[in-house]
């Protein structure tokens, strides 16, 4: 069996570079075009296009429309996303979000996301919109924050509660988690102050992550950035046993946010020499950098 291209879940992107703003990361953003400068280094062949619309963690928004208008240019390239920030239109519980989504499922996004509002996943502003993802079938990357203020994303308590009941009460929303807090939840050494990590270095003893899988099937685990590579490369052993439990259920990608980011070299060694040595099966590889994405996001490639 050969080793399968990959698909990078989780890409941002800028349009016009020239009049951006340089983000707190060092740089801008890259374009399309610079982002696929690298793909051939590291297997790449497609990429997932997440806009990015909430004002939090960020200097300048990535509106779906560009991620459309990169699509719509490289069809065989790119696939994207909408995004909706839980305070649009109204900043009411009353807002319905169903309009706005299925018009930009109409127009081929795939899902909704990188959700990076700061606000508690129990909002019913929130709330509102996980009802209308799961409604009309959009899975959701989320960012998961944990404080109100100096930081962005929606937040939860440690150990991820509100995650939780979100995921029985809405058994049909495709949930993709991502970032530190989610990941940190790996291992069982997560704690108030370090929940933030995003590369600890410590063996996991099992925590979180495993149990919600085990019991959620709608759960999915995104690999990009530090927070997902690091859950994997910290403990190989250990992510030996989770990739063989999940393999259906991760994602790879690299959420490169500027030119500096170096951590997705770092990860496709650890991938490439993880097969190499026979730790994980061709058939799960190509899994989780590939054929999972086909499916869950429904990709028509
Ligand atoms: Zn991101």
């Amino acid at each position: 069996m050969q080793k399968a291209k990959r698909i990078d879940v989780h890409m941002h992107i800028v349009l016009h570079p020239e009049l951006v703003p340089d983000c707190k990361w060092g740089g801008r953003m890259l374009t399309a075009e610079e982002h696929m400068e690298y793909w051939d280094k590291i297997d790449i062949d497609y990429g997932v296009l997440l806009p990015i619309v909430a004002p939090e963690g960020q200097l300048h928004p990535m509106p779906c429309e560009d991620a459309k208008i990169v699509a719509d240019k490289y069809p065989d390239k790119f696939a994207w996303f909408c995004n909706i920030d839980p305070r649009f239109m109204n900043n009411a519980e009353t807002s319905d979000f169903k309009v706005m989504l299925q018009h930009y499922k109409n127009l081929g996004a795939k899902g909704v996301g990188e959700l990076t509002s700061n606000m508690h996943v129990d909002d019913p502003r929130v709330q509102k919109l996980f009802a209308a993802c799961a409604e009309l079938d959009m899975p959701v990357t989320i960012h998961i924050g944990f404080k109100e203020g100096g930081c962005y994303g929606i937040i939860d308590d440690l150990h991820l509660p509100k995650i939780e009941k979100l995921l029985q009460d809405y058994p049909n929303l495709k949930l993709i988690g991502h970032s530190q807090p989610f990941w940190m939840e790996m291992g069982t050494d997560v704690t108030e102050e370090n929940r933030n990590n995003h590369c600890p270095t410590t063996k996991v003893e099992e925590g979180r992550i495993a149990e919600l899988m085990r019991k959620y099937p709608n759960l999915y685990g995104d690999l990009s950035a530090g927070s997902g590579s690091n859950a994997l490369m910290r403990d190989e052993e250990y992510a030996i046993k989770f990739i063989e439990e999940f393999s259906d259920r991760l994602m790879y990608g690299c959420d490169i946010c500027a030119k500096t980011n170096d951590l997705h070299y770092k990860f496709d060694a650890w991938l490439n020499r993880m097969v190499d040595e026979g730790k994980i099966s061709i058939e799960n590889y190509n899994k989780i950098v590939r054929e999972n994405a086909i499916r869950i996001l429904k990709l028509d490639i």
